[in-house]
């Protein structure tokens, strides 16, 4: 008997994060209590080239040193070159934003392990990397790939909503069904299905990848540590599927959120999973499998530029962090800007990369890239069946288009300019149409 012409090894690792710790980088509180456990989730796919790596972390970002420090501890396990390691944060807030650079910047002005805990993320890497090998070890023959999308039924919106006055505001928060006006603004631009890929050996199902865009969180800021509705969706997935290794993705989310749908209670956090939840299951249940014949990685680099504006001025930005009087909030931020500075003037590009099995083509986009571009991306490959990752490199922070500039975009969490649209669209362009 020949060889299996490709494989798969699936893994899981315990990400959860201590307690008293800094999350989404700058909120004030830390953690208090671990609701429910945070897990780096994903798989290995071997064949003719060098192996492929996807890992899904419920993290909040991964960031310029830190985004190489995974990517280089998962391809050293796996075997392969950092560049075909494609990790992806879910976004959850109340979760770390790990910048190995800005990590040094406030060791260097007396605030250690202020952003995240350094230990800790350097146990984590080895816990990662030991299942990674850990899946080599079990790796088996996949023989086709599946596509299904699900709709998933009042759950996200945009946060762009034009006020009475005609004003546009980006003003619709996760947690804005409380109020009137933004529960009752449409929906706005979203994607509605959340797609799934999954990988078969002959008739038996092995892994299933999910993604929809949507920020993941139902509420935070209080230090409780979740998966949120996203990682209980996940799991309610895996319950039905226990041999399915099930794996959850935000897609491009930077602008879409369930604001229009969620008060921040209990009841609209199991409403939100279940709504998640039944568009997996429909994805799931509706996907149709292809022989997979073929897995190319392309990747292309991306160079966005640092948004050199304002407070963003690297004076300025070195100012605040050297000044003991601001609060330790304002000078993390500072630090993460001039990290991602230092990272931009040294040239290192974003990988945009991109792996083709034929009747799909999975993508990872930075940060909080707005909806926009996945819905771009589908529209270019329009006879294919295109999923989009957000959140792979993401020290852009949001990453709008340039209409949502034309509309006033602006933010604390932003450090790309106008124009970065027109680079985006050239990356996708450069890997989906090679
Ligand atoms: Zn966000």
């Amino acid at each position: 008997m020949n060889e299996p012409a490709f494989r798969i090894g699936t893994f899981s690792a315990d990400v959860t994060v201590p307690l008293d710790h800094r999350c989404m980088g700058v909120l004030p509180t830390k953690t208090k209590f671990v609701k429910d456990p945070l897990e780096a989730r994903g798989f290995v796919l071997l064949g003719a080239e060098k192996p492929i790596v996807v890992v899904a972390v419920d993290w909040c970002e991964i960031r310029n040193g830190a985004y190489d420090q995974w990517r280089e501890a998962v391809a050293s396990a796996a075997g392969t070159s950092r560049e075909r390691v494609l990790v992806t944060s879910l976004h959850q807030h109340d979760a770390p934003v790990v910048d190995a650079g800005a990590a040094k910047l406030l060791r260097d002005v007396g605030l250690p392990n202020e952003l995240y805990d350094e230990a800790f993320h350097a146990e984590v890497l080895q816990r990662v990397s030991a299942a990674v090998k850990d899946a080599l070890s079990k790796a088996v023959p996949v023989t086709h790939v599946g596509t299904g999308q699900g709709k998933v039924e009042k759950l996200a919106s945009n946060r762009r909503v034009v006020r009475e006055d005609g004003r546009v505001t980006f003003g619709r928060g996760s947690r804005s069904g409380g109020d009137a006006f933004m529960s009752a603004a449409p929906e706005g631009q979203i994607d509605p299905f959340v797609k799934t890929i999954s990988f078969w050996n002959e008739k038996t199902p092995i892994a299933a990848l999910s993604v929809y865009s949507i920020h993941p969180m139902s509420t935070y800021g209080e230090g409780l540590i979740s998966a949120d509705f996203v990682g209980l969706a996940r799991r309610l997935r895996q319950h039905d599927l226990p041999d399915v290794m099930q794996i959850y993705a935000s897609g491009c989310s930077g602008d879409t959120t369930a604001g229009k749908y969620n008060d921040g209670s209990d009841a609209a956090r199991h409403k939100m999973t279940q709504r998640l939840y039944q568009g997996m299951k429909q994805a799931w249940e509706t996907s149709k499998t292809t022989p997979l014949t073929k897995m190319q990685f392309r990747s292309t680099p991306l160079r966005l530029e640092f948004y050199e504006h304002g407070n963003l001025e690297p004076a300025k930005l070195q100012a605040t962090l050297n000044d003991a009087e601001r609060r330790a909030e304002d000078r993390i931020l500072a630090a993460m800007g001039l990290s991602s500075h230092q990272r931009v003037a040294a040239d290192q590009p974003i990988d945009f990369p991109c792996v083709d099995f034929g009747a799909a083509q999975l993508l990872l986009f930075p940060g909080e890239s707005f909806v926009g571009y996945q819905l771009m991306a589908q529209q270019m490959r329009a006879d294919s069946f295109v999923v989009s990752m957000g959140y792979g490199e993401c020290w852009t922070g949001y990453v709008p288009l340039n209409s949502s500039f034309g509309d006033g975009f602006h933010d604390s969490w932003l450090w790309v300019p106008p124009g970065s649209e027109n680079r985006m669209q050239q990356a996708i362009q450069k890997v989906l149409l090679p």
